[in-house]
């Protein structure tokens, strides 16, 4: 019998991959005319000869992973080969009152923490790290494991007491339950480790105030000074044709072009999945979509799953978020030179500026001071530009998607993300407070291509309301609540129908955990 994988993201493809590998005949599915989700290199988005990465570009979770434990090396045979920085990998910089304050961490630890004026500060950052390493298996245990399920939870609370003691694991909770914002305030004096990760909360959907910041600031800064800041040398293109070329090899079918429109069940068992090309016979289906597609539509007939169909309508997608794409005539003069050599910028203060410009968001405003991520791939990859130039990649991870306002009161946003001239003004706005660091920018611009949040649910259902990350992250939406009470385990109450990707644990990212979990769980059961 075959197992149907229903889209090819980068959670679709690990599980696609694995279980092929373990014998098991499989098919996957996309929608899209090509595999790989929010993976993608449309090649000339801006100028011929400039490579950019149309969407997700830094791979430290994918090199990181288990999946990557699994499959790198059948990768790396097929070409894939990362480009990385061994010394500064991301760096904060922001005008404070008329100071201008710039963060920078290196691969070194020892260095980064030299950077910041307080020695008291500079032996907690190390003692941050220390920590973390201690509680490195307890965090990533709970990250890789079925945290739905109460006995796995049990054993993880049960290894967490004998690594951690009883007040290790309650210090654990404690930060857990804290935002990074207070986190921050109570372990530092100085604003140089607030200015530095926080603003890398928001890659995992997070803003300054939610719970679960306390715990993520220091797997962000343990996981970039072990891991750095890995890109794809050449372009995600070289990550895609690896794994289609690794897919292919395990005799996967790949089915792109192709929607999943409903699975047919019968006696509460998975019998098949109805395509707009016809019926797959499967007895075993994992669906990577929203968990609204999954109960709501896949699903729509299938009585079992009423109490999920209801928790799907009120599970909440986070802010949206745009990717803007430049090609440069030369690599961007940041006035503060050391920043030229950053793969990874930050235009924040920490949780002041970004807390701002979350809570403008939120309330479905346009920021007056988003925080932008500047993302300087060429610094790491010259293959990516022509000589003497450079590609640049921003992203605005606190946009609202249907926008009320401006906090500015400046741009008109009664037209929405489908209005040429508010694209054009905020990317204006963004640009603006990109030259306040980087003079002259505006006039280094060869080509761009402007990706709004309307753009990015056009190009993947899966990010309704325009938020890249398949679903708010807050407490009541992650971890063993990831997507919902009831539904986190992966398995859902019809036998073989399986839920992954971003909208499920351990969530967004290039990770695959949900993919491999999953997958791992198949072949241990089909092995048995
Ligand atoms: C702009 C942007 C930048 C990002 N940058 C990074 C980064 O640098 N590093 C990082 O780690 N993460 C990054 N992320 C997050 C990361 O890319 C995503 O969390 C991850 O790729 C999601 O993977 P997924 O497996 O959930 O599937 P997705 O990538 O969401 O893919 C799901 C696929 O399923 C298909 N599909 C859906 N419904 C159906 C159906 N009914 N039938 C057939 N096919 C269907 C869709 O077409 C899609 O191709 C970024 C995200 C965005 C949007």
């Amino acid at each position: 019998m075959t197992t149907v994988v229903i889209g090819s993201g980068i959670n679709g493809m690990v599980a696609a991959a694995e279980l092929a590998r373990a014998g098991v005949p499989t098919v996957l599915l996309e929608r899209a005319d090509r595999i790989g989700g929010f993976i993608a290199a449309d090649p000339e988005r801006t100028v011929p000869g400039f490579l950019h990465d149309t969407y997700s570009s830094w791979h430290p979770l994918f090199v990181s992973s288990a999946a990557f434990g699994e499959l790198g090396g059948e990768l790396a045979a097929r070409g894939l080969a990362y480009s990385n920085s061994e010394t500064a990998v991301t760096a904060s910089t922001a005008d404070v009152q008329g100071e201008r304050r710039t963060s920078i961490a290196y691969r070194d630890p020892a260095r980064t923490a030299e950077g910041f004026a307080s020695a008291a500060d500079r032996d907690a950052y190390l003692g941050m790290l220390e920590e973390f390493g201690t509680r490195a298996p307890t965090i990533f245990g709970a990250l890789g494991a079925e945290l739905g399920s109460a006995p796995v939870l049990g054993k993880l609370g049960w290894k967490a007491v004998r690594g951690l003691k009883v007040a290790g694991v309650e210090e654990l909770a404690r930060d857990a339950l804290t935002s990074a914002r207070s986190y921050l305030r109570r372990k530092f004096t100085g604003w140089e480790v607030d200015a530095l990760w926080t603003p890398w909360g928001l890659h995992s959907g997070l803003g300054p105030d939610h719970a679960t910041g306390g715990m993520m600031i220091p797997v962000f800064a343990a996981a970039m000074h072990q891991f750095g800041l890995p890109i794809v040398t050449g372009g995600v293109q070289g990550f895609l044709t690896a794994f289609e070329s690794l897919l292919r090899d395990s005799g996967v079918e790949i089915r792109t072009g192709v929607e999943a429109e409903e699975i047919v069940t019968a006696g509460g068992k998975v019998t098949g999945v109805q395509t707009s090309a016809g019926l797959i016979t499967a007895d075993t289906v994992l669906a990577s979509v929203s968990p609204g597609a999954l109960y709501g539509t896949l699903l729509a007939r299938a009585p079992e799953v009423a109490t999920q169909r209801k928790s799907a309508t009120s599970y909440r997608p986070g802010r949206a978020a745009m990717q803007l794409h430049f090609a440069l005539d030369k690599p961007l003069q940041w006035e503060d030179e050391a920043l030229r050599e950053v793969p990874l910028v930050h235009l924040s203060d920490g949780s002041g500026s970004t807390g701002i410009a979350c809570a403008q968001a939120e309330a479905g405003l346009l920021p007056s001071s988003p925080t932008v991520v500047v993302g300087q791939q060429s610094v790491v990859d010259s293959s990516r530009a022509p000589e003497g130039k450079a590609t640049l990649w921003l992203q605005l991870q606190e946009v609202p998607f249907a926008p009320i306002g401006d906090a500015r009161e400046q741009i008109d946003t009664s037209g929405g993300w489908d209005d040429a001239e508010l694209r054009q003004r905020y990317v204006d706005r963004v640009l603006d407070r990109l030259e306040e660091f980087a003079p002259g920018t505006k006039s280094t611009i060869l080509g761009t291509d402007v990706i709004a949040p309307t753009d990015l649910l056009a190009a993947n259902p899966n990010a309704i309301a325009g938020d890249p990350y398949g679903g708010s992250a807050e407490l009541d939406q992650n971890l063993r609540w990831r997507p919902f009470p009831g539904a986190a385990e992966h398995r859902t109450p019809i036998a073989g129908v399986w839920h992954i990707g971003a909208a499920t644990h351990p969530g967004p990212g290039l990770g695959a955990g949900s993919g491999h979990i999953v997958a791992q769980r198949i072949i241990t059961r089909r092995t048995r």
